[in-house]
């Protein structure tokens, strides 16, 4: 039995973790244990997530989580998702982008890369500081940050049969922390014979993936870039609910879906659930239970590519519930 703590968060999260949540425990060993944290907590207690509640979480083999709400801005709250990421040391974001036909605007039928981002430091390490008028925020790199999410995103081209490495960075400007970065990745590329390697700077890999997105296959990067491509992306393929995400340590990791808590439809149960669908899919092969997760992943690309049911950010009419219905009849079969 596999010990998950399912973390629901806030907005349209509460609609779509718990019954996926129910669903993959049907076909798959889990013991799953509800943490409440997000934006809506803090609201009424002043905390997003307590230190027991950490503790359990550390406790277990993986956590499938929904968006939780970060306000913009200065102020005292502090997002769920970086907390729990540097609490857990999850320093791979995975995330992987595919195209499920052009019916959803998608730019190619053949889009089918995987961003793997650098997840606890770069600009995001947390270290800032204002003076009056003028504010501060550190860029940090690291070797061994830089080569452990390096030699992961070559790790998971080999398990995958992938094969290409694109390494996204911006050596020519920031020669200190991105040529660290790129030199890392130029050493162990050599450790991967058998893969291709390349590296790109990240204009014109932006460029690149909004012309040619299906020239990419696996690509890692700093955070701020991993964050900004991911999206853009997720764009190529047509919506941002169609992505799933994986944050990945050496001793946990994390499962969530890439779309926020989308304020403007919570409530109203019209969610895509896709995003945290892919997600749970990958959290089965992460612990094991392959065949149940690819059977997950299998049995969503067929109602997706055959539009079969659909939600109406993708054109459709079905509710959260009916998607989700019609998804557990295929699956359970
Ligand atoms: P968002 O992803 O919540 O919404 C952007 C647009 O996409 C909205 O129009 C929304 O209705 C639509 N959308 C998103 N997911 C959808 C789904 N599953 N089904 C149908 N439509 C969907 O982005 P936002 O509005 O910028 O952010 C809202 C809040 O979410 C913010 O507080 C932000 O901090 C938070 N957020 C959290 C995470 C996370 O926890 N991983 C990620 C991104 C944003």
């Amino acid at each position: 039995m596999k010990k998950v703590a399912v973390i629901s968060g806030d907005g349209i999260g509460k609609e779509i973790i718990p019954p996926v949540s129910k669903i993959i425990s049907s076909i798959a060993p889990l013991e799953l244990i509800e943490i409440e944290a997000g934006y809506e907590r803090w609201e009424k207690c002043g905390e997003a997530i307590s230190e027991d509640d950490l503790e359990i979480i550390k406790s277990c083999d993986a956590v499938f989580k929904g968006p939780t709400a970060t306000p913009v801005g200065r102020g005292t709250y502090r997002s769920v998702n970086v907390a729990l990421r540097k609490f857990l040391d999850l320093y791979a974001n995975v995330r992987p982008v595919k195209s499920y036909g052009r019916q959803f605007g998608a730019l190619s039928e053949n889009i089918d890369m995987v961003i793997v981002r650098e997840n606890t430091e770069g600009l995001y390490s947390g270290i800032e500081f204002s003076f009056g008028e003028v504010a501060q925020s550190i860029k940090i790199v690291t070797r061994k940050g830089s080569e452990r999410v390096i030699r992961f995103a070559f790790e998971f081209a080999k398990s995958e049969n992938r094969r290409k490495v694109t390494l996204v960075h911006k050596a020519n400007i920031l020669k200190e922390t991105c040529g660290l970065f790129l030199e890392v990745g130029r050493e162990i590329s050599e450790r991967y014979p058998e893969i291709e390697f390349e590296d790109m700077i990240v204009d014109a890999a932006a460029m690149k993936m909004v012309r040619n997105p299906e020239s990419f296959d696996v690509v890692v990067t700093t955070n701020l870039f991993g964050d900004i491509l991911s999206d853009l992306a997720l764009g190529t393929v047509g919506s941002i609910a169609l992505g799933g995400s994986a944050n990945i340590g050496d001793r946990s990791a994390m499962f969530e879906p890439v779309h926020g808590s989308a304020p403007d439809i919570a409530g109203k149960g019209i969610a895509n659930p896709t995003g945290a669908l892919i997600s749970a899919g990958m959290m089965l092969k992460y612990l094991g239970l392959r065949n149940e997760g690819e059977r997950v992943l299998k049995v969503l690309e067929e109602i997706l590519r055959k539009g079969e049911v659909l939600t109406p950010d993708l054109g459709g009419n079905a509710r959260t519930d009916e998607f989700l219905s019609h998804f557990e009849r295929k699956l359970i079969g």
